[in-house]
């Protein structure tokens, strides 16, 4: 079980207040390229969104750089296009934000939504992570490393991201729903965000497997 009594994010000050009006547009983060995406809903009246969700997605899986994620997110995929594609026609699904392996930061929803990024999950006693999470795809492959100008941007998301939410969890996907999802992998190195961020190990995962809810 992980209590994180304290926010991992910066501490209250002039400072952050004045980031904050620069970082984020309502829900939509200002250092991200917008591509509204169709595929979300309104989150629950008195959702607390304080939990990050990090993915990684490649499409066809393996490859890298074009702008087939793009086309899932906003239901333009061609499901005709490559036979991987025939076990998910029709999937109607978005995260918040995708990071390519350049670093480029995309975002699909804004964050004050509820993206379809989760599915069935559980976390932190609380189910359905979609209502009260923001997801974050890594462009990447279960099993394969990620590049360095991910994290970069991933790391300045993340430290951005409780100027309007209040964060305190960050996890996988594997670990939100475990058994059904191994994204983003053995690959994603925890350590090396915990350390870019200098939060504290509560807010990521707990190397014990958190009992069922
Ligand atoms: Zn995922």
């Amino acid at each position: 079980m992980t209590t994180a009594s304290e926010p991992p994010g910066p501490r209250e000050g002039a400072a952050q207040e004045a980031r904050e009006d620069t970082a984020w547009d309502g829900g939509w983060y200002r250092d991200a390229t917008r591509e509204p995406s169709p595929n979300y809903g309104p989150r629950p009246a008195d959702a607390s969104i304080d939990l990050i969700v990090v993915h990684s997605i490649s499409l066809p899986p393996g490859v890298y750089g074009g702008r087939q994620v793009h086309q899932l997110f906003t239901n333009a995929l061609d499901w005709d296009a490559h036979p991987y594609y025939a076990g998910i026609r029709g999937l109607q699904v978005s995260a918040h934000f995708f990071i390519e392996r350049d670093g480029r930061l995309w975002q699909f929803v804004d964050c004050d939504q509820r993206a379809w990024h989760a599915g069935p999950s559980s976390y932190r006693s609380r189910a359905n992570c979609n209502d009260d999470s923001v997801g974050i795809e890594l462009e990447g492959l279960e099993g394969q490393t990620f590049e360095p100008a991910q994290y970069a941007t991933l790391a300045r998301l993340c430290r951005d991201l409780p100027q309007r939410y209040p964060i305190a969890h960050v996890a996988g996907h594997e670990h939100i729903a475990p058994g059904r999802k191994q994204d983003p992998g053995p690959g994603f190195d925890w350590m090396r965000l915990q350390s870019q961020l200098s939060w504290p190990s509560s807010v990521f995962p707990q190397k014990s497997t958190e009992p069922p809810p």
